[in-house]
C-alpha cells in the first residue's frame, strides 16, 4: 500500500463564544479541547472515489453510570440498539461496532461530565484495545452542554455520549477516526469551487465548502427548506454561492437532514484506523 502522510499540527479550535441555547442536539465538544494535537493525516489513497474496505468489527466497552444504588443512567440495551442502527453508516468500508462488555461506574458525579476536570472517569474502567464508550447525562465545557465528546487519534480510545442518537454516535466516531467538521476553518476557508479543498476546510474534497458558523448572526439568517436544501445566499471570496452538504454527518445542520458520510470521509476513517488506531480489535 502506497500511503503518503503529512504531519499536520492542528490546534483544536475554540468555539466557546457561543453561550445561547439552540435546539440543536448535535453540539459537539470534541473540537473544543485547548490541547494541541499532532496527528498524521492521510493525503492520498482516500480520494480515489472508491471505498477502501476494512471488513472489521470493532469492540466497544460500554461504561454505564449509576444514578443511585439501584439504577443506572439509561439502558444498555438502548445503547446497543443505537450502535446497531449506526452501523449502516459505515457499511461501505465494511466497518461495524459491537458492544463486547458492559460495566457500571459507581459515581453519579460523572453523570455531568466536565471536560478537563472529570478525566479520572477514564482511568477507572478503561479497557485497552477497545473503544471505551461512556454514557453520561451531559458533556460540559465552560458550563455549556454538549451531547458528545471524543479524543482524537493519538490519544486514548474514548468516546463520551450524552444522547442516544445513532447520528451523534456516528459523528463522534468520525472525530475519533480523525474527521473534522465540514465547516472547519482552522486550516483556512475552503472555496466553493473546491480548488483548495485538500489543504483547507475539513481537508476532504467530496464534502463541498460549508459556511456554517456557530454565531448568532449566522444562525438567525440560516435556513434549510423542507427538502434540506440550503436557502442562504452566502458567497465565498470568489463570489460563488455555497451549496453545503446538509446531509453530511459531520455538519451541524438539522438531524433530520443528516444521513451519510462521504467516500473520502469513510476512507479517511479507514486509513486513520489502519495507521493510528490499529490497536483496536
Ligand atoms: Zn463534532
Amino acid at each position: 500500500m502506497n500511503i503518503k502522510f503529512t504531519i499536520v499540527l492542528s490546534t483544536i479550535l475554540i468555539f466557546l463564544s457561543f453561550d445561547f441555547a439552540i435546539s440543536q442536539n448535535d453540539f459537539c465538544a470534541t473540537n473544543l479541547s485547548q490541547r494541541d494535537q499532532v496527528y498524521e493525516r492521510p493525503t492520498s489513497n482516500i480520494r480515489s472515489g472508491e471505498a477502501n474496505r476494512l471488513d472489521r468489527t470493532l469492540s466497544i466497552s460500554l461504561h454505564m453510570i449509576k444514578v443511585n444504588n439501584d439504577s443506572i443512567h439509561l439502558k444498555p440495551d438502548d445503547v446497543i440498539e443505537m450502535i446497531d442502527s449506526s452501523n449502516i453508516l459505515f457499511e461501505r468500508i465494511g466497518l461495524s461496532f459491537r458492544v463486547c462488555s458492559i460495566d457500571t461506574i459507581d459515581n453519579f458525579n460523572f453523570l455531568k461530565f466536565d471536560v478537563g476536570f472529570d478525566e479520572e472517569m477514564f482511568i477507572m474502567n478503561y479497557n485497552e484495545n477497545t473503544i471505551n464508550l461512556y454514557i453520561v447525562q451531559g458533556v460540559y465545557l465552560a458550563d455549556q452542554y454538549y451531547s458528545g465528546y471524543t479524543l482524537p487519534p493519538g490519544l486514548e480510545d474514548i468516546i463520551v455520549l450524552a444522547e442516544l442518537s445513532d447520528l451523534v454516535f456516528a459523528h463522534q466516531i468520525g472525530h475519533f477516526f480523525g474527521l473534522y467538521h465540514t465547516f472547519e476553518t482552522f486550516f483556512g476557508q475552503e472555496l466553493v469551487d473546491g480548488s483548495n479543498c485538500e489543504e483547507t476546510g475539513d481537508q476532504i474534497c467530496d464534502t463541498p465548502a460549508d459556511p456554517y458558523q456557530p454565531t448568532m448572526d449566522f444562525l438567525l439568517s440560516f435556513s434549510l427548506d423542507g427538502d434540506c436544501n440550503y436557502r442562504n445566499d452566502l458567497q465565498d471570496s470568489n463570489g460563488d454561492f455555497y451549496i453545503p452538504p446538509t446531509d453530511n454527518i459531520m455538519t451541524f445542520y438539522s438531524q433530520a437532514c443528516k444521513c451519510r458520510f462521504s467516500i473520502e470521509q469513510l476512507n479517511t476513517m479507514a486509513e486513520i484506523y489502519l495507521n493510528q488506531r490499529n490497536n483496536l480489535w
